[in-house]
């Protein structure tokens, strides 16, 4: 492992709880990592300090993890720090002690309200000193924050953000705001995190010395740890299983489990049928239609008379509100012998009348929330492509063909409500080509492609694998993908469109970075109800300034800017290279990036967070695939 400065030794701080870990501490740890871009030292500096609080209290160690991710409960729960920008300059001036106007204009100027509340900090004069503030401090602080609601609610996150800030010293007010805005952009990705906490564990558990262990057990931890957070998204459980029995041993006791979102696998994309034979190497496989709704993953687990149904999208969020109608035709659909199971599935927009599917754009017509079943107008049906867990039992061990016959047996087709992903297995290139014409004539999108048999045709959570094949009729005809694009800015419309947005700034998403990629500049695609429901959409989120990870230039700039919270599915002529636009900066050209010719909106992409979108490396592996194909 590589090695950096030693760490300070923890000094812990007297609170009302006790003795405990002081947040400082680990800010000192964050602005480490700040200050260097290579990612086995940041691992290493979080690592070192990840061993430190191993050995001082397991709950500061969880709450330690969550700061770092900037989260304040697993994304299933939907407690999400993120907090406006209006409750933050409220707070900064009141415990800045400076008139709201000043703040926004030294935001303005500075880009970064890190930087605003740092230096306002630094100018006061404190006649006495505050109570050092701890890690769980903070974190308790942030959770109350995020979940207080109801009609006072502005005023007390107000306050209760104005206490934090009170209490900072050094670099602490930055990050506390940073980690409030919801990301502490230092570089520190979550999956980083993960490493460190595995490597860190690893270390503590032979004693501490890190030298007698070889990269291998390094590696295996970090595998072990990832694959467990994917099947089992709760920090608290699995660092209280890593102490109870060991990183090499917690995935016998965080496994699947229904209530507990797993995250999705993931296709890689095909572009022609004749490739699909040599890429499988004479492996059989399956050709399933791929339905064009939204990825639903339904759980359900029955204790007596109590049944519980849930229901999470591709992004782990819950659900069921949006699909009343899916949770309570579970008994209809889940044979007699079913008590619990969690099944992947597309829930798709559907005709009853002529039981035909409908369009996408329909599916979004549909609610958010829908409050009575009865008041439903886009009914859907569900079509289960993989059954992940049975009666206790998790499957994704188990080949798909196995799987693929639970689901068949213990699972019955229901008219206009559920039905199984039509599929055919299938050995000749004509007959891949003939079941795709039929997807899209049957209103679907392509056909996914699977491996039947053997360990690589397990469910691999979260993974884009090469044992899934997506084959859309966009890539035959040579139309290529389209993008998932974070909308950052807008401009005034003119003409016909004074009044709403004539146009929009997009970005892509540069993980490695941490920053979002002005990419081009769309006008097309949208209808007026669209450019209306748009503008509202958006203004909620609109921001005073560029946030400081925006790389864009002066050219393009925008009229309104936008926090980073709505992606949009975008279809263009082909990808450029341009000199006024960040997107895959110096990946191409040193000092063009790529920008998109005639982007066209699609739709939105709710089911995707802006961190989801298509990223810089996506962008110029695009871009250089068009060179190969033309
Ligand atoms: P990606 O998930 O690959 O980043 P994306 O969200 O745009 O991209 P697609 O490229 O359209 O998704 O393809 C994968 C999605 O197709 C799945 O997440 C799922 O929602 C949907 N899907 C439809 N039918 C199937 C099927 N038979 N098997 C698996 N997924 C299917």
């Amino acid at each position: 492992p590589v090695k950096v400065k030693k760490a300070e030794p923890i000094t812990l701080i007297d609170t009302k709880e006790g003795k405990k870990i002081p947040f400082l501490a680990l800010c000192k740890v964050f602005e480490a990592i700040e200050a260097t871009t290579k990612r086995l030292e940041i691992t290493a500096l979080i690592r070192d300090f990840f061993v430190q609080v191993m050995d001082i209290d397991k709950e500061e160690l969880t709450d330690a993890v969550m700061l770092c991710i900037a989260k304040v409960a697993p994304d299933h729960e939907g407690i999400e720090l993120g907090i406006g920008e209006s409750i933050l300059l409220k707070s900064i001036a009141s415990a800045t002690g400076r008139q709201i106007q000043k703040v926004k204009q030294e935001h303005q100027a500075l880009g970064d309200l890190g930087v605003v509340v740092e230096r306002g900090k630094s100018n006061q004069n404190t006649m006495f000193k505050p109570k050092p503030l701890s890690i769980s401090k903070v974190f308790h602080t942030f959770r109350e924050i995020a979940t207080t609601s109801g009609s006072s609610s502005i005023q007390k996150k107000t306050g209760l953000i104005t206490g934090l800030l009170g209490a900072c010293t050094n670099v602490e007010s930055k990050y506390l705001i940073r980690s409030l805005e919801g990301r502490l952009r230092i570089g520190l990705a979550e999956s980083t995190v993960q490493t460190a906490l595995a490597h860190a564990a690893r270390i503590r558990e032979n004693d501490g010395d890190s030298d007698s262990l070889a990269p291998e057990d390094f590696l295996q931890a970090t595998e072990n740890l990832k694959q467990v957070l994917s099947e089992f998204p709760v920090y608290t459980h699995v660092i209280d299983s890593i102490y109870k029995y060991g990183i090499n041993d917690i995935a016998n006791h965080c496994t699947l489990t229904p209530t507990l979102p797993v995250k999705p696998m993931l296709a890689k994309i095909e572009k022609a049928a004749d490739d699909i034979l040599r890429r499988f190497e004479g492996k059989p496989f399956t050709c399933e239609f791929k339905y064009d709704g939204e990825r639903s993953q339904i759980h359900y687990v029955a204790d007596g008379d109590e049944t519980q149904c849930v229901i999470f999208s591709r992004n782990a969020e819950n659900n069921t509100a949006k699909y009343p109608d899916i949770a309570s035709s579970v008994k209809e659909f889940a044979g007699p012998n079913v008590k619990s199971f969690i099944l992947d599935c597309e829930a798709v927009a559907w005709d009853k009348i002529n039981g035909k599917i409908r369009s996408f754009q329909t599916l979004s017509s549909r609610k958010r929330k829908v409050e009575n079943e009865a008041e439903i107008t886009v009914g859907v049906c569900c079509f289960a492509f993989d059954l992940l867990y049975l009666n206790g039992e998790a499957l994704i061990r188990m080949p798909l063909r196995k799987r693929r016959e639970l689901l068949r047996e213990h699972f019955v087709p229901v008219q206009n409500k559920f039905q199984f992903a039509i599929s055919k297995d299938l050995t000749e290139v004509e007959d891949i080509q003939e079941f795709l014409e039929l997807s899209i004539e049957e209103n679907c999108e392509g056909l996914m492609i699977k491996t039947l048999d053997g360990s690589t045709s397990s469910y691999e959570p979260s993974k884009r694998s090469m044992n899934w094949l997506k084959l859309k009729k966009d890539y035959v005809d040579g139309l290529g993908d389209s993008l998932d694009l974070v909308v950052i800015g807008a401009y005034f419309g003119k003409g016909k469109r004074v009044g709403a947005y004539g146009a929009y700034l997009l970005a892509c998403y540069d993980p490695d970075r941490e920053e979002y990629q002005a990419i081009c500049k769309i006008g097309t695609g949208f209808s007026d109800a669209d450019l209306e429901s748009h503008k509202e959409k958006l203004d909620e989120s609109r921001i005073s300034a560029p946030k400081p990870y925006y790389a864009f230039s002066e050219k393009t700039k925008p009229d309104i800017w936008f926090a980073p919270t709505v992606v949009w599915e975008v279809k263009a002529a082909d990808l450029s290279l341009s000199p006024i636009y960040q997107a895959a900066y110096g990946e191409i050209d040193p000092s063009k990036g790529v920008s998109l010719r005639f982007p066209r909106f699609i739709r939105i992409r709710d089911d995707k967070t802006p961190e989801m979108a298509t990223s810089s490396t996506q962008v110029a592996e695009m871009y250089e695939s068009q060179k190969i194909n033309h």
